[in-house]
């Protein structure tokens, strides 16, 4: 079944992502109506509709869901029982399931690896006793990062020889965390897939991420892999789009390791930040691909239009909004979230490359 032009689909969280979302959603005709604890929020000001509500509010998302014809989301760790509701009442893309496997970073390990596809090596850590015993195991250096809620390198701590063990395990303030081996990796790369109902799959290629102070700055498109490291890296986000009965989304973090091997680092259900450049740069963009995928419609195009880079705009770099837009070669996007702070994200920019003549 596909979901016709004119429908509302629900998103879960108000950031800019969801903000991305509703733009792409109302460009092919749907309304969207938003679920975000905050007034006001970057999707709010452009969408048809918005209930401000705790995500932990029950009635109000009972309520959001029976007016929506499909839920997704931006914002991935509603709790348990609130993703029961909202499943209990409408179709829910990505699932739920899906949903619930990757955003607990063991779970998520395990499910890569059922697949056959490798990650870091990883203990599951429990107290600061099997923290002492993981680090027995896996060696320094390694990186200790809680099991659920943690993003742009919160909840993580690096575990070196002289590492006080103790006090890092008080400071995750968790009783569920993993502990990563540390992996020499000579790129970060990452892969976006999408599915529909139907079962058809649309990869977009890989491209090459480079993080400061943990945060995404910069996205090169292409990554610059070799054919075979391409294909590799397709296949992976190809097989775990349809083991997990994906209907929507999904980016895979990748490691290259210095060894050759692709490991897996993370997936998020929904679109991602290394995903911005296809607004610009190809002629489907990962928001309207996301839409796309949770309705049931064909999918676009992934194939880039000319080779890209992108590059966040975190905290004070907002204020070089007018110098890119002055630029014959860059596409500006601001999020119009208000007060800028250290680490936070308020817009991003696309720079389109010349096509290299083969
Ligand atoms: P994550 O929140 O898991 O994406 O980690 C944030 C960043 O920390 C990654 O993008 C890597 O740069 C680095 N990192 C995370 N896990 C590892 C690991 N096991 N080995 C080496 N670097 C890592």
């Amino acid at each position: 079944m596909q979901l016709e032009p004119g429908a509302t689909i629900g998103i879960i969280g108000g950031g800019q992502l969801g903000r991305m979302m509703a733009m792409a959603a109302a460009h092919m005709g749907f309304l969207t109506h938003i679920y975000t604890p905050d007034t006001n929020s970057p999707a709010e000001q452009v969408a048809a509709h918005c209930t401000v509500a705790a995500y932990d509010d029950a009635t109000a998302l009972e309520q959001f869901a029976k007016t929506v014809d499909v839920i997704t989301y931006e914002f991935e760790n509603v709790p348990h029982e609130s993703l029961a509701v909202l499943e209990n009442t409408t179709q829910v893309r990505p699932s739920a399931q899906i949903l619930r496997l990757t955003r607990n970073r063991i779970t998520e390990k395990q499910a890569v690896n059922d697949c056959g596809f490798k990650t870091a090596p990883y203990k599951p850590v429990t107290s600061y006793e099997s923290l002492v015993d993981a680090v027995k195991e896996l060696g320094c250096p390694s990186i200790l990062k809680t099991a659920e809620l943690g993003y742009d390198g919160k909840g993580q701590a690096r575990i070196e020889k002289d590492t006080d063990l103790q006090a890092t395990w008080n400071s995750l303030k968790t009783d569920e965390a993993v502990l990563e081996g540390f992996v020499q990796f000579s790129k970060e790369v990452s892969v976006i897939v999408a599915r529909n109902n139907d079962g058809d799959i649309a990869c977009y290629p890989p491209v090459h991420n480079i993080h400061e102070n943990h945060i995404l700055k910069y996205t090169h498109v292409p990554a610059s892999l070799d054919a075979k490291m391409t294909a590799e890296a397709e296949h992976i986000a190809h097989t775990l789009a349809e083991r997990l009965g994906l209907v929507g989304l999904l980016a895979v973090e990748l490691f290259v390791a210095e060894s050759g091997e692709l490991l897996v680092n993370e997936l998020a259900p929904r679109p991602h930040n290394s995903g911005h450049w296809s607004m610009d740069a190809c002629a489907t963009s990962q928001f309207e691909q996301a839409i796309r995928a949770i309705c049931n419609w064909q999918l676009g195009d992934t194939t880039p239009l000319c080779p890209a880079e992108m590059v966040n705009l975190i905290g004070d770099d907002v204020f070089d909004w007018k110098a890119y837009a002055a630029r014959a070669d860059a596409h500006v996007h601001l999020y119009n979230k208000g007060q800028q702070r250290p680490g936070r994200k308020m817009g991003h920019v696309n720079i389109l490359k010349p096509v290299k003549s083969s």
